[in-house]
């Protein structure tokens, strides 16, 4: 590692061989924390959410070699193509849709016209540019091993289907991208999301022999976590709360759930896009609430079971 990446300001050191860049506005969409593993003479970065200056800053700094995506979300995968001529790695999971812009809105919304509106609305504005073949995949399991990091990769759908953590062997780290602990909870507003997996995922990383957990849009939160994962696992229940009560003692269609934006409460940028998400994600929540028997459905209209 350079002297002078120790430096930078947006470098916040965690181990020798490893630092996380924090990216504009906290980390937040549409960005997301970059994490630089450096050894062996090569540099390889999770994630490419930093923007274009910050992404050209750190390139020039120390040259990234490889790009590993943790999941084909924007925010992560915003500025690759700033490193297009470096080795690009994708979840093996990950569709080919992303090669394709309007097969990507389809992909996060679940019809040609939503994702149409989902490119104009939201991927062109961003700059999204569709995925280049990869150089390569990986799998559940797989070490990148770079000098001191073995840094491996830990498939956690869920949240969607390709969606992977890490784990650096070397210092410990755990890096659980979008189990992000943040307080809106768990997400899985697109079609492929899903609350079991995304629960299943969790509990599998809890169980590591971690020093350290960096989500992607916040800071490094070192020794125990337990507390923040068992708050995120929480999250499912206090969401199954709130579509349920909002469902009253005459019950609700899907259509008026959404409508009531219990969620996002009306303040997501975009009407459409945040009609599509929110619908997902109540649906999903229904049908958790039947599977219990909690709620019963009649003619498209749920209801509190007796
Ligand atoms: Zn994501």
């Amino acid at each position: 590692m350079k002297r002078t990446m120790t430096q930078h300001p947006r470098m916040l050191r965690i181990a020798d061989h490893l630092y996380l860049v924090r990216a504009p506005a906290k980390g937040r969409f549409p960005f997301c924390h970059g994490f630089l593993f450096c050894g062996g003479g090569q540099t390889l970065m999770i994630d490419a959410g930093l923007g274009p200056e910050l992404t050209q800053e750190i390139d020039r700094l120390c040259r990234i070699d490889i790009l590993v995506i943790s999941h084909s979300h924007p925010d992560h995968i915003l500025n690759w193509h700033l490193l297009e001529d470096r080795t690009l790695l994708l979840p093996r999971q990950t569709p080919d849709s992303v090669t394709d812009l309007d097969r990507l809105g389809v992909r996060y919304t679940g019809t040609p016209e939503r994702g149409a509106h989902w490119v104009n609305a939201i991927g062109r504005p961003l700059g999204l540019r569709p995925f280049r073949k990869p150089d390569g995949r990986f799998d559940n399991g797989h070490i990148f091993a770079l000098g001191p990091a073995r840094i491996e990769a830990i498939h956690a759908p869920g949240h969607l289907d390709d969606h992977y953590c890490f784990f650096d062997h070397g210092s410990g780290t755990l890096i659980t991208t979008d189990i992000d602990f943040s307080g809106f909870g768990p997400w899985y507003g697109n079609p492929e999301g899903a609350i079991k997996p995304f629960q299943e995922s969790i509990r599998r990383l809890m169980e590591l022999p971690y020093r350290r957990v960096c989500a992607s849009h916040r800071l490094p939160h070192e020794g125990d976590a337990t507390q923040l994962f068992e708050g995120f696992l929480d999250g499912f229940e206090r969401q199954k709360q709130t579509v349920f009560a909002l469902l009253g003692k005459e019950g609700k269609t899907l259509e008026e759930m959404v409508a009531h934006s219990p969620f996002y409460k009306n303040r997501f940028p975009d009407r459409i896009i945040q009609h599509t998400f929110e619908e997902q994600m109540i649906a999903k929540l229904l049908a958790l609430l039947e599977e219990e028997g909690r709620v019963i459905q009649d003619h498209g209209r749920f209801m509190p079971a007796a």
